[in-house]
């Protein structure tokens, strides 16, 4: 009966995971998977987070079944924590919020709600892109093209041709953008940037839809924000999603939101009432745990200082990871080649620029893994691993 069903060939970053695991090698790097590590190269298990869980655990509250759209004060704090509590937005009360299954949830719900009542909309993503934003769009049915944005020659954004691009496209086009830390390429848009992109979203009856996957791993979690901000102040209406998978380190709870910008308080909620009958028909209702550590945390002010605190040192090793390879990298190749760019990129990646050919040297020489594109997560870097990638990237870079 499934005779026609075809092997899976797998996720190619989840596959090299095994691989670097069943590597016997004792010199060895993983620096493939979009995981932030801590300087010991484990998982962090955030102290504002065990604390939320001990307060959970004594409260032993049953696990009944939740709203369609989640808990409401989780989603309040959501919006809260996207658009800053003072946003017009928040305050008019005209944006739609859905608990999520994380970042990738919320934007297959949002793909399902276009497909559903936009349905001849076609979505623009970035070049390159996050590979499942592909897989999500179409799979809800939704034809995809992608836009200019990273050019290898120099390491940077293509920003006319992007601007171009979107001056091109038909009203009603859905245009996704990364809030921050950009996917793959650690590439943003500056201030002056955006600031020239939204009037054109915003002439052109264009669809923003943000993927914001990593708040607070930028510059900070107001910074990090900003474009999602400026693009409601101009009154765009758009799509947000938002992970906590990163920022909380609670990958596995399947913890994030959705968020649809309306022009007014009866638009979101019957916005908010098409979301949930998407919801409904898809998995029925989220999970409790994730959002309630998550709500834990940022309901109380002592928990939410700290997990600042603690993303701010996050944020701060990717910071230190970056300078120190790139000092290594200088101290090799002086002036030989350019990693400027390490400094100047944001986020856990990097594009390095490391060819094909280059990656499987590395890893086939030194352990050290990257993904095929040359993308590197800097979170895989530590103190003890820092020369020892250097050194490898120097012999297969000369
Ligand atoms: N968007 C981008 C750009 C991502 O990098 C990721 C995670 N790799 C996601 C969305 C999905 O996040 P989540 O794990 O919360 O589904």
């Amino acid at each position: 009966m499934f005779s026609h069903v075809p092997p899976y060939p797998g996720d190619p970053i989840l596959s090299l995971m095994e691989a670097f695991q069943q590597d016997p090698r004792f010199a060895k790097v993983s620096l493939s998977i979009g995981l932030y590590f801590d300087e010991a190269g484990r998982l962090p298990v955030l102290d504002c987070v065990r604390q939320a869980g001990e307060l959970l655990a004594r409260e032993q509250s049953p696990s009944g079944y939740l709203p369609i759209e989640g808990i409401a004060p989780y989603r309040q704090l959501v919006q809260n924590l996207v658009f800053g509590t003072q946003h017009e937005a928040v305050r008019s009360q005209r944006i739609a919020t859905v608990q999520t299954l994380g970042g990738s949830g919320a934007l297959k719900l949002g793909a399902d709600f276009i497909k559903h009542y936009f349905p001849d909309a076609e979505v623009w993503l970035s070049d390159p892109t996050w590979d499942n934003h592909l897989a999500i769009f179409q799979g809800a049915g939704l034809r995809t093209h992608s836009y200019p944005y990273y050019d290898a020659a120099t390491g940077s954004l293509r920003f006319d041709a992007m601007l171009d691009t979107l001056r091109s496209l038909p009203s009603g086009s859905v245009v996704l953008l990364h809030a921050s830390c950009h996917n793959p390429t650690g590439v943003d848009l500056s201030r002056a940037q955006w600031q020239q992109l939204i009037p054109v979203i915003v002439e052109r009856g264009l669809i923003p839809f943000v993927d914001m996957a990593y708040q607070g791993f930028g510059d900070g979690l107001d910074e990090d924000a900003w474009s999602v901000r400026a693009l409601a102040d101009a009154g765009a209406q758009t799509f947000v999603a938002n992970s906590f998978s990163k920022n909380f380190s609670l990958y596995g709870e399947r913890v994030g939101g959705l968020s649809v910008v309306c022009s007014d308080a009866a638009t979101a909620g019957n916005v908010l009432g098409q979301l949930k009958a998407t919801v409904r028909s898809n998995y029925s209702s989220p999970p409790t745990h994730g959002a309630r550590l998550v709500q834990q945390v940022l309901a109380s002010p002592q928990l939410s200082a700290q997990w600042a605190q603690e993303l701010a040192q996050m944020r701060g090793r990717i910071k230190d990871m970056r300078a120190q390879l790139h000092g290594a990298l200088h101290e090799r190749f002086g002036e030989r080649r350019d990693f400027g760019f390490l400094l100047t990129q944001r986020g856990m990646f990097s594009y390095t620029g490391i060819t094909e050919p280059q990656v499987h040297r590395l890893r086939d020489e030194h352990g050290v893994y990257l993904i095929r594109s040359g993308r590197m997560c800097m979170s895989g870097l530590s103190g003890a691993n820092v020369q020892y990638v250097a050194d490898a990237i120097a012999k297969v870079l000369e």
